[in-house]
């Protein structure tokens, strides 16, 4: 499917030189939305996956519905100060700031195959972080699946060694 149609560009946002890529309106179509995570469910289905891990907010909104479709759990990785229980932190760098993420200490068995989902990779930063949070839990990092790839950012790069998928390239 060319999902590219239904990606809207917004420019200057959230800060002016950045050319935001607006995935609502391809969450607001559901043909396209469920053909997108279908082919990340294909995708995991030769991973043996035992737990989708995701990043806030967007990661939540891919993740959710492959780890249903797997039948397996889904764990929320989040900013400092958001989950209520004990946790493990990694300070990282985005595409515009910086910021701490967490996730809970027991989300995780060690020797747990995940599969990490977000919406897009830019400069790699949170994808980093997160995979940095699955292995020191123990969990290793079956692949990577995202539905956008700003491939001018070379996120990729930071992703050597690892299995990914991404649905569209800009
Ligand atoms: P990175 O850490 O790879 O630089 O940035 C990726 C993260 O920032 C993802 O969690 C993603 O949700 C968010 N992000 C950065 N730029 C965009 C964008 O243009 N569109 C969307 N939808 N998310 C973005």
């Amino acid at each position: 499917m060319d999902y590219k149609k239904y990606i809207t560009l917004v420019n200057d946002w959230p800060k002016e030189g950045i050319e935001f890529k607006d995935i609502t309106t391809l969450m607001d179509n559901g043909k396209a939305f469920k053909s997108a995570v279908d082919e990340i469910v294909t995708y995991a289905d030769q991973l043996n996956i035992d737990l989708v891990v995701g990043p806030e907010a967007r990661g939540f909104i891919i993740g959710c519905p492959v780890s249903y479709a797997l039948e397996v759990g889904f764990a929320p990785v989040r900013k400092e100060g958001k989950l209520p229980r004990e946790v493990i932190k990694v300070d990282y760098g985005l595409e515009y700031g910086k910021d701490i993420l967490t996730i809970h200490k027991d989300a995780i068995k060690p020797g747990q195959r995940v599969l990490i989902t977000d919406d897009l990779l830019a400069t790699g930063g949170t994808i980093e972080a997160t995979i940095n949070l699955v292995e020191q839990l123990g969990g290793i990092v079956a692949g990577c699946a995202f539905l956008i790839e700003l491939s001018y950012l070379h996120g990729r790069e930071k992703l050597q060694g690892y299995d990914v998928l991404t649905l569209m390239e800009y």
